[in-house]
């Protein structure tokens, strides 16, 4: 295998089969040894090339100049409950992320991150404090998944794109990898079982919509005013409040797809019942859900509010056209709830 070609697929993982096709091209092999090797990395999710036993052994030796993980863990952590697992990774660079494992019942959550850091700069949200660093790759945010299923003693049925950064900010590389995880030769995931969410980057909910993406979409609202929200996301300044409805509005028309707002509640912020009343006008007209987060303290202003507070505002929800869940989030205890993924350090060379 030459240099240029090495450099150019390694790793393995990421890549689609239609790429794994040219890679076996050009080792001078068959472009279906391209779809063994997809079958092989994201079906049988084997990471070790000798394993790999209906490939020729003179394509074995090739591949070794390549490798398959872009990811190396550096650190996992377990909740009191044993119920939540945090991990650390390394990406390309030495910059890192953090992916969260969660079990409840029969179901086996994972929250991807897309980027290293953000740029959103939600103010209430401990990985906007690091600021943007990097997009991940496709490879990138596919691995969390690969590597916290071998891990995993049971089969992971969710995925949540909800760790660190925003998606549609990285957008290309968001819907890539949830094609890799949704591919039915590869891992094979529903695409109900897949869900993006976005802080409302509206034109690229426009576009997600408009390509008819599979996928469910959750849209961070946090807020029932314009003014409201623009206090906590400063994003409300670029994509109106009044926008971002519309156009969740419109893809949940044309998708068919029902849309999940999720909303953090912060104390003395949003949480007044009348703000549930206005949930109720508001979103009555939208095929959609409301989830309901508690806020997940992170040293900064805001507060979680009280569990009276949380009854109160949902009060006016239980008259609600719509379903309303709340999120009780998981692993506070090792800051692995929604919105506490940071990472503080870079790799010490
Ligand atoms: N950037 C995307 C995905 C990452 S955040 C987005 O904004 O949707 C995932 C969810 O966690 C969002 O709904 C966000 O509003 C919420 N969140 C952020 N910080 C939080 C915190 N400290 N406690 C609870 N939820 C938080």
């Amino acid at each position: 295998m030459s240099d240029a070609v090495a450099t150019q697929y390694k790793p393995l993982i990421g890549h689609s089969i239609s790429e794994l096709e040219s890679f076996a091209e050009s080792l001078d092999e068959k472009p279906f040894r391209g779809r063994q090797l997809f079958d092989w990395i994201y079906r049988q999710q084997v990471d070790d090339f000798s394993k790999m036993t209906d490939l020729s052994k003179s394509l074995r030796e090739k591949l070794s100049k390549v490798s398959t993980h872009p990811l190396k863990m550096l650190n996992r952590e377990e909740s009191l409950s044993k119920q939540t697992r945090k991990f650390l990774f390394e990406v390309s660079g030495g910059k890192m992320i953090e992916s969260v494992l969660m079990k409840e019942g029969n179901r086996t959550t994972v929250c991807l991150s897309t980027q290293v850091g953000c740029a959103v700069d939600c103010d209430f949200c401990a990985t906007a404090k690091m600021g943007f660093v990097k997009n991940l790759t496709a490879g990138e945010i596919v691995d969390q998944f690969l590597q916290l299923q071998k891990i995993s003693d049971q089969k992971i049925t969710n995925v949540v794109f909800m760790g660190m950064g925003e998606p549609f900010l990285n957008y290309k590389n968001s819907i890539a990898a949830a094609d890799l995880l949704h591919h039915p030769r590869g891992i094979n995931m529903g695409a109900w079982r897949v869900t993006i969410s976005t802080a409302g980057v509206a034109h690229k909910i426009k576009q997600f919509s408009d390509e008819g993406h599979p996928y469910k979409l959750a849209v961070s609202l946090n807020g029932s005013t314009q003014n409201q929200r623009l206090k906590t996301m400063p994003i409300t300044k670029v994509y109106s409040f009044s926008d971002l409805i519309k156009t969740s509005k419109d893809y949940a028309y044309h998708s068919r797809n029902r849309v999940t707002f999720e909303y953090v509640l912060l104390d003395g912020v949003n949480d007044d019942p009348q703000d549930a009343e206005k949930l109720n006008r508001l979103l009555n007209s939208i095929d959609c859900k409301l989830n309901v987060i508690p806020y997940n303290e992170i040293g900064g202003p805001y507060r979680r509010p009280p569990d009276i507070r949380i009854k109160a505002f949902l009060h006016p929800l239980k008259k609600a056209s719509f379903p309303v869940t709340v999120r009780w989030s998981k692993g506070q205890d090792i800051d692995a709830g929604c919105g506490q993924l940071a990472t503080h350090l870079e790799k010490v060379e």
